[in-house]
């Protein structure tokens, strides 16, 4: 371990090799830059992965939730039940439909939705009047009572959400489920494939993810009728059978070019090695922070039969002053990053919704304490020692 040289380790890091390179200089030497086979070639490997019987490639992973949240029928006022703990995307979606997001709080080990909680919720909401008012935010709601109509959980950090829970709440009371995995292919749940566990689910492959396209997303879903909807959206709101210039719905251009689709391929053959490079890095800082004092390492939940590594995050103990922990550690070279500030507390959505500081105090808590270390499947061992020796020096000297 050196001391006397500063390494400059990035945030992250995709992991490409000449295969990657090969296979997007082949698609420019043919003249199919859009929806040609590498797209149908990438939605087929995704099918093949999961198990599942359609996959709708898309140029973003907030583009995939948005189509999933039209699919599930949400509409102008409605509530969709979802997390302030997350990327922002997964709560922007909803209101991109003109509907409300009503956030639960979080379980304070995984960060995932709070169960308890949602059913409460679930159960109010249905019930509406004074029971359904307290889950709601305190402005921004229209001049109408909602409906609820879906479950939108995230798979945070890698990690699934109690999808079996989740599943029998919303049979229960007639909702769609829709699974934000961007944070979690490779990942499983009792022996499942995260992106498969609710009704529609969704991949983002923008660099830092397990596997990227530059920009890029894909929808997963068994449902024929809701497939072939999304289908039609991403591409301007064609539907089978329309021409060029026949727009059966009201669509978007969500689609994604052949280069990206070429990479994305390519990066699809390759999983299971960035899965377990990626594994390897994070049982590297397993093994030095656990005995550090002030860290808790990630916490895996027993129903995750695989962890799939998409960043790595430590919790500060309370009373460790974050700010000054990374001013010290980017002097060594090291960057790092709050993860995740609450939605919530987003300054649009305060404006938006009156929401304030302690309204959701588990999401605060985690938002408060969690710091992401330079994390990809490219990271050496020599690379994590460092950043890990920096962390115990500067929390020593504080
Ligand atoms: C990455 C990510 C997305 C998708 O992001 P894009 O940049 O639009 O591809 C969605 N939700 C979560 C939780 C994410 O981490």
């Amino acid at each position: 371990m050196k001391t006397t040289t500063t390494l400059h380790i990035p945030m992250s890091s995709p992991d490409l090799t000449n295969l990657e390179r090969e296979a997007v200089a082949q698609v420019l030497r043919t003249p199919h830059l859009s929806m040609g086979d590498q797209i149908e070639a990438f939605e087929a490997a995704f099918c093949r992965y999961l198990g599942v019987k359609h996959a709708i490639g898309v140029n973003s992973g907030t583009a995939a939730l948005h189509l999933c949240v039209l699919a599930a029928g949400v509409e102008a006022g409605d509530w969709v039940l979802t997390t302030p703990f997350s990327f922002v995307a997964s709560t922007n979606v909803i209101l991109y439909a003109g509907a409300i997001p009503v956030f639960v709080d979080v379980d304070p080990q995984t960060g995932n939705l709070d169960l308890q909680q949602a059913m409460q919720a679930v159960h109010d909401l249905t019930t509406g009047g004074k029971a359904a008012q307290r889950w709601l935010p305190r402005r921004g709601q229209g001049q109408h009572r909602g409906q609820l109509k879906a479950i939108l959980a995230v798979d945070v950090f890698g990690q699934p959400a109690d999808w079996d829970a989740l599943r029998e709440l919303a049979d229960q009371y007639h909702l769609k489920l829709i699974e934000d995995s961007c944070e979690a292919l490779g990942a499983e749940y009792k022996g499942r494939k995260a992106g498969v566990l609710g009704d529609y689910g969704t991949f983002g492959f923008y660099p830092n993810k397990q596997i990227t396209t530059g920009e890029g997303g894909m929808i997963v879903t068994d449902d024929d009728a809701a497939a072939a909807f999304m289908r039609a959206l991403r591409n301007q709101g064609r539907a089978p059978g329309d021409t060029w210039l026949q727009h059966t719905y009201l669509g978007y251009n969500y689609r994604l070019d052949e280069l990206s689709a070429a990479l994305g391929l390519a990066q699809m053959q390759r999983l299971e090695e960035l899965l377990r490079r990626r594994e390897q890095v994070a049982a590297w800082y397993n093994q030095r922070l656990k005995v550090l004092d002030g860290v808790e390492i990630p916490y895996i939940a027993p129903t995750t039969t695989r962890m799939s590594w998409f960043v790595y995050v430590i919790r500060l103990a309370a009373g460790i002053d974050r700010g000054q922990v990374a001013a010290r550690l980017a002097e060594f070279g090291v960057p790092v990053r709050p993860y995740f500030l609450p939605i919530h507390l987003q300054p649009y959505m305060q404006e938006r919704f009156g929401y304030r500081r302690g309204d959701y105090p588990v999401t605060e808590d985690l938002g408060e304490r969690g710091l992401a270390l330079p994390f990809s499947g490219v990271m050496s061992e020599e690379q994590v020692d460092y950043v890990c020796h920096a962390l115990q020096m500067v929390l020593k000297s504080l």
